[in-house]
């Protein structure tokens, strides 16, 4: 029995021995990888995103026709066409993953490099993202079933509406006096529960909107935002902030892309013949 004791008590002291050297050999590798981190932390003009060669881009798939799943199963539509299109001309890789729209942006510039998801531009994003120039104008739409006699913003207060969660829809809507607002994390399940009869209106983006009013035709009606004063919108491309480097080449590679005919191709594309 003492045999043993000692057999063991020598073996966890060389175990011990072992870790503290093998510690301090990791603690010395650590550092030695962390000064190559460093050294290629960014690429030729300072961004830390393009490093690497792969754009890691988070979308929400659910947003036609500017993001869909397609019938291969990948995220496809407008923003995918045209940040692909960036990508090549930055000669980086890009890589799409499709998470939620709520935690698009707490995942720019950790878990994703960048985000696009006709995500409108608003003083409190502006806060934890930098946005690239603005390469689309929308407003909200009111979808209403058919026969709603919903038709001015006096109409909509103490109403039950139906939103994306996060959006800029949902937003307007929990400013609506006396509005009880349901929050979706896909589009086409508050459309749903309108045509179920669960809420009375979905506020949701031009685009969308009458994507969705095609699909349940005859059940539905898109009506423009303006006639209940809503204000026009402007998606742009998410950003880590401070990553100016990054915006500067996606704005440049976004530019000419409009000059070159590539981004009028994608509109004819992807949302005129919606
Ligand atoms: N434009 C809206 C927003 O930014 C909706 C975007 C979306 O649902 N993908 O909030």
């Amino acid at each position: 029995m003492k045999k043993l004791l000692a057999v063991l008590l020598a073996t966890v002291m060389t175990m011990s021995l072992l870790t503290a050297c093998g510690g301090s050999k990791s603690a010395q590798t650590t550092e030695a990888a962390d000064t190559t981190e460093t050294a290629k932390a960014t690429d030729a003009t300072g961004s830390q995103a393009l490093a690497d060669g792969v754009l890691t881009v988070g979308t929400n798939a659910e947003f036609p026709p500017f993001e869909y799943v397609n019938d291969n199963g990948e995220p496809d539509g407008f923003d995918i066409a045209l940040i692909k299109a960036i990508g090549k001309k930055l000669g980086v890789t890009v890589e799409v993953e499709n998470m939620e729209f709520a935690s698009l942006l707490s995942s720019t510039g950790s878990k994703i490099d960048v985000s696009i998801a006709g995500m409108t531009v608003t003083e409190e994003r502006k806060e934890s993202v930098d946005f690239s120039d603005s390469y689309y104008e929308a407003v909200q739409y009111v979808i209403l079933p058919e026969g709603s006699e919903i038709a001015t913003a006096d109409d909509l207060k103490n109403k039950a509406i139906g939103v994306q969660l996060g959006t800029t829809g949902d937003f307007i809507a929990s400013d609506i006096e006396g509005a009880t607002v349901s929050q979706y994390n896909k589009a086409v399940d508050a459309v749903n529960d309108l045509i179920n009869g669960r809420v009375e209106c979905v506020i949701i983006d031009k685009n969308p909107a009458l994507v969705f009013e095609e699909k349940f035709e005859g059940q539905i009606t898109a009506i423009d935002g303006a006639q209940f004063a809503f204000e026009p919108e402007q998606y742009a491309i998410a950003m880590p902030k401070g990553d100016a480097a990054l915006v500067e080449q996606v704005n440049a590679a976004l530019a000419e892309i409009k000059a070159d005919g590539t981004f009028d191709k994608l509109v004819k594309t992807y949302i005129e013949e919606e």
